[in-house]
């Protein structure tokens, strides 16, 4: 299971002493509280990660391209996506990365890139931070802070990039099976910090599996 590999990164020293080397000193290395998240967020988003569209189009004819979807051929690469101009025959790849030092270098991705930097990022600076999915089409991190775990996402604007938890359901219509959190020695169930409409996430679930399974596969993995 992805996540799980990468939060056996997260407390992986030599992973962590690098990317902790990619923070600027000014960005802050002394977070502790909501206040001093709020410039390496920014710094992230604006400054250092690139945002991979979905449907890519053709930079020199301005055309949409064509998908190919290639499975990985190693434990690093999860999958690659090829995109060809019909038009120029120029193509673009986008290889997917699980491991977190080919992320940093690349410095692209989607979500899931972004989670999965942006958390190990927080984790080298000691603030204790998990990936979060929500089963549907996005993930996102938690960081302990004064005991608590708060709902962090790189990929959105600030303030919203903190503890705004009912923002997805709110603006992206979201219907919640299962949201987890995952450490590198646990996952928990964390639907209801997400959601207004627990009844009916509990309605949900009496379709499809339950946490019990999500547990026994990552218990396994
Ligand atoms: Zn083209």
């Amino acid at each position: 299971m992805l996540y799980k590999q990468i939060s056996k990164q997260y407390v992986n020293q030599d992973i962590l002493e690098y990317i902790r080397s990619l923070i600027p000193e000014k960005t802050g290395t002394e977070i502790e509280d909501k206040a001093s998240l709020e410039s390496i967020l920014k710094w992230f988003k604006k400054d250092f990660m690139q945002w991979v569209p979905k449907d890519p189009k053709c930079e020199r004819c301005n055309l949409p391209m064509s998908f190919q979807f290639i499975n990985g051929d190693s434990c690093k690469v999860r999958n690659i996506e090829r995109y060809e101009c019909s038009n120029c025959y120029s193509v673009r790849t986008f290889p997917r990365y699980s491991n977190i030092q080919e992320i940093a270098e690349t410095r692209t991705g989607r979500c899931s890139e972004w989670s999965m930097l942006f958390g190990a990022m927080l984790n080298s600076l000691s603030i204790k931070t998990r990936i979060v999915h929500d089963y549907l089409d996005h993930c996102w991190n938690e960081s302990l802070i004064n005991g608590k775990w708060m709902h962090v996402d790189s990929t959105l604007d600030y303030p919203i990039s903190f503890d705004h938890p009912y923002y997805y359901e709110q603006n992206w219509g979201k219907n919640y099976r299962y949201v987890l959190a995952f450490s590198s020695n646990s996952l928990d169930d964390v639907t209801k910090i997400y959601t207004q409409q627990w009844d009916i996430v509990q309605l949900r679930r009496k379709n499809g599996a339950r946490f019990e399974e999500y547990a026994d596969i990552y218990s396994r993995m």
